[in-house]
């Protein structure tokens, strides 16, 4: 077959995509041995070796900083790997270290077990507290752990009051703001030095990956949490940053969609005689529904229920029942979910809020009278079983 001379050959063809370009990278390339010798220079933001980071890994930062109104982000391979990531960064032995006592329970573990192991002076505080975490302060109190609301049991705390007394006494504050996501609620807006996400829920979407973002306004602070990251190995895969990137598009649709049916949800459960309390801040009456008004403009679509008190067999009549919740943890993704915290769990922590088991909904994008009707056949079999 005879060639057109004057056609382009198909590698100088320009080619551009409109979706980003996914480079996978252990080793980087460089010019010159000069190059090589100053690639240290290339930090915070430059690409050395895969650890420090890629292309796309930089393209979803810039896009989480944006969203947060922070300057700096940092992804990280889990939600859990940020949350640490963060304390490795700042917190030292002989430092005295705060946690919410309802942030996310690994979290707690790294923090009570770990922390505590290499001089970490840890020490867990009431969940819905206030101004009054100055008491709590000591000169060597180093960073304060926020989550709100807490995980499982929801509680909110009063994070401008916190912040406030944080940055009068020099105290560093970090809070898990999974649950509000950055469109509900921005935590450096109000003076928290670090705003972490599980990305691991909304901003993946589809309960496909693992990732978190810590997000950030002081560039020293980016500059060492960086730093900490590439020592610690907590690189993000490029293709996991692409499904990242691939799930913000549809985030804003998703999380209202998904937040609508929630609230939905949770004020017909309030209204169920089997269910004894909703904890959903979002919803009036409820628990920390004065601070969720004040401080947040909107909710994410998770939901903890505390039923009427049933045998076990009750909750597994409940479980097994349900067709369109899915049985399994981990949350806000287009499938509805339900899971399972046995009473144990509630009543061997430290400021419990009760000593019942309790049921966590994540509601998904499904059609959410179905939804409804699925937890009242199950509710129904709680009933039958509880009687
Ligand atoms: C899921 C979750 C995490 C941990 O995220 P992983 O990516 O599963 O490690 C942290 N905080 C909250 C509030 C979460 O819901």
């Amino acid at each position: 077959m005879q060639q057109n001379p004057d056609r382009i050959r198909l590698s100088e063809q320009p080619f551009r995509s409109l979706s980003p370009a996914v480079q996978r990278a252990s080793t980087v390339v460089f010019d010159s041995l000069a190059d090589f010798a100053r690639r240290k220079e290339r930090q915070p933001d430059g690409f050395s070796y895969g650890i420090t980071g890629t292309p796309i890994a930089r393209e979803l930062e810039s896009r989480v900083a944006a969203l947060e109104g922070g300057g700096h982000c940092i992804v990280t391979p889990s939600g859990a790997s940020a949350l640490f990531l963060t304390i490795m960064g700042f917190v030292r032995g002989g430092d005295h270290l705060l946690v919410s006592a309802s942030c996310y329970g690994s979290l707690k573990t790294f923090a009570t077990k770990w922390l505590a192991e290499f001089g970490v002076d840890v020490e867990l505080f009431a969940p819905e507290s206030g101004a009054e975490i100055e008491a709590m302060l000591r000169p060597n109190t180093r960073m304060i752990c926020l989550e709100a609301p807490g995980t499982v049991t929801m509680e909110m705390a009063d994070i401008p009051a916190v912040v406030e007394v944080a940055r009068r006494r020099g105290v560093l504050t970090m809070m898990d703001n999974t649950w509000a996501s950055p469109l509900a609620f921005r935590p450096l807006d109000v003076g928290v030095d670090f705003s972490i996400e599980a990305a691991t829920k909304y901003f993946g979407g589809h309960s496909d990956l693992l990732a978190g973002t810590v997000s950030m306004r002081d560039f020293a602070h980016y500059a060492t949490l960086r730093e900490t990251q590439s020592i610690l190995g907590q690189q993000t895969s490029p293709d996991d940053c692409f499904l990242i990137l691939r799930g913000l598009e549809t985030f804003k649709l998703r999380f209202e969609a998904q937040a609508a049916s929630a609230l939905r949800v949770a004020s017909w459960l309030n209204a169920h005689p089997a269910v004894d309390e909703v904890l959903f801040p979002a919803l009036p009456g409820s628990r920390g529904h004065a601070i969720w008004q004040r401080d947040f403009r909107g909710h994410g679509c998770l939901l903890s229920i505390v039923l009427q008190p049933a045998p076990e067999a009750a909750f597994e009549a409940f479980f097994d029942t349900l067709r369109m919740f899915v049985i399994g943890a981990s949350w806000g993704g287009v499938h509805s979910l339900a899971a399972y915290y046995p009473a144990p769990l509630q009543r061997d922590r430290a400021f419990p809020l009760t000593d019942r088991a309790i049921v966590r909904l994540s509601i998904g994008l499904e059609d959410c009278d179905a939804l409804i009707a699925d937890l009242d056949t199950a509710l129904q079999a709680f009933d039958r079983t509880r009687a």
